[in-house]
């Protein structure tokens, strides 16, 4: 028997539980199953990692509690700039777009840049266009605009004003959206979509859209995708950081997504989170911060998500036997 596994994560830039009302969270937390079920139905299929992930993500982009695609953070200039990434374990294939503005799903073009470019990475108006010529849905950059992230922008201005930078909220601050997927051919395939965060530079780049940082995935290794502060994603190569502890140190997933996350990023005073899958179908999903939304089926057909420290059984879905 193969075992499959889904993980997925909203971003570890997660509201204090009394910020937002029960019905909200409520609802936030039905979007993260919702991913789940739409990567789940694909792997279960006997479908491929790769198609499972874009699946999840693809569902956190519509919905307006995480920061990417609609519901996306604002630069300084109260602009959208998505970031976007996808990663093939089988043949270390990989694709992104960055500081994009008229992409309705970041991901379906990471995948296309993937798998129609010579490209690995496209960035803003080609990206834009890139994604156009090969038929994916274009929208306003209006689209992805909610009140909140409105409302999380003018804290930022008034907090970089103030000089109060490190008392902002990590969710006024940034928030991401991941999957990561083993399939039933025994492949890898992680994907990241992002705003960024609140109040960026015009043009800043993160970690979201960078092979080996934000999102990795290696077959017989692991597939992680991260959140948090990209710069520092950036720098301590965090995706491949996880994978190289499991590969070479030999490692076990849990211990070294852990030691990343809550101890390498943690020391530089950041938030930070990842989920991470390996190629026996164990997943984790760490984070340093006070919440992550976050969530998995693991191959029994078990579906769980979480926002804070108590993790909610949903159902029991078709399992990954095959
Ligand atoms: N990693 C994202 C970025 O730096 C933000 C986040 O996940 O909070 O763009």
């Amino acid at each position: 028997m193969t075992p499959i596994a889904l993980a997925i994560h909203g971003g570890c830039g997660v509201m204090a539980k009394l910020g937002l009302s029960e019905e909200e969270w409520q609802a936030a937390r039905a979007d993260l199953a919702a991913s789940l079920r739409a990567g789940w139905a694909v792997l279960v299929k006997g479908g491929s990692a790769l198609d499972a992930v874009e699946a999840a993500v693809v569902v956190m982009e519509d919905s307006p509690h995480f920061n990417a695609g609609y519901g996306a953070a604002l630069n300084e200039n109260a602009e959208h700039e998505l970031d976007a990434s996808m990663m093939d374990g089988s043949n270390l294939d990989a694709g992104g777009v960055c500081a994009a503005t008229r992409i309705r799903n970041p991901v379906k073009a990471a995948r296309a840049v993937m798998e129609k470019s010579s490209a690995v990475l496209l960035t803003g108006a080609a990206a834009d266009c890139f994604a156009e010529r090969n038929g994916l849905d274009i929208v306003a950059p209006d689209y992805f605009t909610t009140e909140r992230r409105q409302k999380a922008l003018a804290a930022m201005k008034a907090h970089a004003k103030a000089g109060t930078f490190a008392a902002a909220s990590e969710s006024e601050k940034h928030g991401t959206v991941g999957a990561v997927a083993l399939d039933g051919s025994g492949h890898l395939a992680a994907a990241t979509s992002t705003g960024g965060y609140n109040n960026k530079p015009v043009g800043r780049v993160g970690d979201s859209p960078i092979v080996g940082a934000g999102t990795y995935a290696r077959d017989g290794v692991c597939a992680v995708s991260g959140t948090g502060q990209g710069e520092y994603f950036i720098r301590l190569v965090v995706g491949h950081e996880i994978a190289s502890r499991v590969a070479y140190l030999g490692e076990t997933l849990e211990a070294a997504a852990n030691r990343v996350i809550r101890e390498d990023l943690k020391s530089y005073g950041i938030g930070a989170g990842a989920v991470a899958v390996d190629a026996k179908g164990n997943v984790t999903a760490p984070y340093n911060t006070d919440g992550m939304f976050r969530g998995w089926v693991t191959s029994d057909g078990r579906l769980h998500v979480a926002s804070h420290g108590e993790v909610f059984f949903v159902e029991t879905l078709e399992d990954g036997a095959q």
